[in-house]
């Protein structure tokens, strides 16, 4: 079976790599100077392209941040003219006004070209049927991994969001082995399935990315729809899905190094950390053309592992806990949504839904977790219900170190989402 798509590029050795990496460096750094930000923060900073001698020296340049990107709505930061730009995306707006992203002609070529590194890294290809269960609008997730798709030769069914039922009918009928969507579709997904009792027999692997999930959502998705889960993290500044992404190893994400520069920082202070320390992840696209970026900040919280992978490709990131922005801070702990999930999903008397709202009662914050009851695991009785809801209460409280309230509801009575879920209610700031 083909392993490799590109095989030179995704295992270039550390001397090649540098190489590489200063020279398309220094090429995309030429490219911004025709984008007024740059020239203006460059200016501000008192750098200029050519003091870029190594890679340290892309410290000195100041980073970009997602306002900027906002403040310069639609196309301020486009590196080419209009006329060179043949598609438009837009972010999905998770934390406030979408940005907009360009793509020149190579840069879909280039897109589609890091997809197929990925879906050949986990063994499909030609032989494999693909549905891709996500927005095919403005999102970048659908026509990203399509296009990726169909260059590995795929036969691929564009069958978007929406209309579960339908879905299911068609991996049966037309014997999909491989899906695409976001973990709390998969999730809605499997129990449909469950419901209407398909098996989806055809199905072997699943493609699960664009918001954080944890290592128990991995095995609950993997035993309930009988696939093989990788995790797909992508970013529409950098393309789009494509950026990291497992291989069979599944401990850790492979970053393509040659097209994307990574640095990893602490937040608070912008200093550059080493391989190990968690922070904030910093990406210098060398590739693109429409809307090269640098040291862009993704405000998503990883690390660079130490050691290499068995696969012989470069650098791995751990997955992501989630963005150094959906953090709570309740009482003064940090809270990630993805350790909440973590603890229920391995508390067989509650379902896999979950909704968390936070509000400050008498100045206090207060967390309170809404999960729904696993009906194969509750006798109906009052007194089960209380030792259920003891028994969340406790196992959270192990885990995050915060006393919470929790309160047990009815079996799809909470919402499902079919793109990226939104389980956070912070009502800290209402008035
Ligand atoms: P928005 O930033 O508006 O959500 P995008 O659609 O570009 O727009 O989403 C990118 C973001 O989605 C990333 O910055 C990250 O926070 C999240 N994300 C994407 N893939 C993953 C993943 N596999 N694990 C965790 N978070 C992810
Ligand atoms: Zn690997």
């Amino acid at each position: 079976m083909r392993m490799f798509w590109d095989k030179k590029m995704e295992t270039l050795n550390p001397a090649d790599l540098h190489a590489l990496q200063l020279k398309r460096l220094k090429k995309t750094l030429h490219s911004v100077e025709s984008v007024e930000f740059y020239r203006k923060q460059f200016d501000n900073a008192g750098v200029a392209v050519s003091d870029v001698k190594t890679l340290d020296d892309l410290q000195k340049f100041p980073f970009t941040k997602k306002q900027d990107l906002r403040d310069g709505y639609p196309f301020g930061f486009f590196a080419v003219p209009m006329r060179k730009i043949v598609r438009i995306h837009t972010t999905s707006g998770t934390t406030g006004k979408p940005t907009v992203v360009g793509y020149t002609r190579k840069d879909l070529d280039t897109w589609a070209n890091l997809i197929a590194r990925n879906m050949t890294m986990i063994g499909i290809g030609q032989d494999d049927v693909f549905q891709n269960m996500v927005n095919y609008g403005m999102f970048t997730g659908g026509l990203g991994f399509h296009y990726g798709a169909e260059k590995i030769g795929m036969t691929v069914i564009p069958s978007a969001t929406g209309n579960t039922r339908r879905q299911i009918e068609m991996i049966r009928d037309f014997g999909v082995t491989t899906i695409h969507c976001t973990p709390s579709y998969a999730m809605h997904l499997s129990e449909v399935a469950e419901e209407m009792g398909e098996t989806l027999e055809s199905l072997k692997t699943g493609i699960f990315g664009a918001e954080p999930w944890s290592d128990n959502m991995r095995h609950t998705l993997e035993n309930r729809l009988g696939v093989t889960a990788y995790d797909s993290y992508g970013i529409s500044e950098l393309f789009g899905p494509g950026v990291a992404f497992e291989c069979p190893e599944r401990d850790g994400l492979h970053i393509w190094h040659d097209s994307y520069l990574v640095e990893i920082i602490n937040p608070k202070t912008g200093e550059r950390l080493s391989d190990g320390e968690r922070g904030e992840l910093v990406v210098t696209p060398l590739v693109k053309e429409a809307m090269p970026l640098i040291r862009y900040r993704t405000g998503d919280v990883t690390m660079l592992m130490e050691d290499g992978c068995l696969c012989g490709r470069g650098k791995k990131l751990t997955r992501i806990s989630g963005r150094s922005d959906d953090m709570l801070i309740i009482r003064g702990i940090n809270v990630f949504p993805s350790q909440i999930e973590h603890v229920l999903l391995r508390i067989p008397e509650v379902g896999n839904q979950f909704m968390v709202y936070i509000d400050k009662i008498n100045h206090l914050d207060e967390m309170t977790v809404e999960v729904e009851i696993n009906r194969s695991h509750f006798s109906g009785e009052l007194a089960d219900l209380a030792r259920i809801q003891k028994k969340v209460v406790k196992e959270l409280h192990d885990t995050l170190e915060l006393r919470t309230t929790v309160k047990l509801v009815e079996p799809g009575s909470l919402p499902r989402f079919e793109g990226k879920a939104k389980r956070v209610i912070d009502r800290r700031g209402d008035i």
